[in-house]
């Protein structure tokens, strides 16, 4: 740890090096370490919020942002055949980062259920 900085949040402060493919004001979106798919990219709010357990009504546009920037990188990223989004949130749901982010996978077909 890092002044008790999530890892997200160093990268948003370039404290961490990050494959970085799409910035704004509102948040971040750079190629996973670990990916799992061809394509594999988290897009992150700049607003620290731990998990989608904890948004408040405040963040409706920002999360719709998250969608429509995760959509725009879909296409930029040739994901015609389609892609999925997914939030990971807390224990169960398998969240490792504690800094609310959508996972774009593209690139293979996707098996449901996830594990
Ligand atoms: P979660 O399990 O919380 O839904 O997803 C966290 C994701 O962050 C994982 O897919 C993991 O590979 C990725 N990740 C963890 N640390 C880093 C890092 O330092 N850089 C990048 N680019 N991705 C990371």
């Amino acid at each position: 740890m890092s002044g008790g900085k999530t890892i997200f949040k160093r990268i948003i402060d370039r404290e961490v090096p990050a494959d970085i493919v799409y910035e704004d004001d509102q948040c971040l979106a750079f190629r996973d370490i670990n990916p799992q798919a061809p394509t594999h990219i988290l897009v992150i709010p700049k607003k620290e919020i731990p998990s989608l357990a904890e948004v408040q009504q405040e963040d409706e546009a920002l999360l719709g942002h998250l969608l429509v920037v995760a959509n725009q990188l879909a296409g930029r990223c040739q994901l015609a055949e389609g892609y999925r989004v997914v939030i990971n949130c807390g224990r169960h749901g398998g969240q490792s980062v504690d800094h609310l982010h959508l996972h774009l996978l593209g690139g293979r077909p996707m098996h449901w259920p996830p594990g």
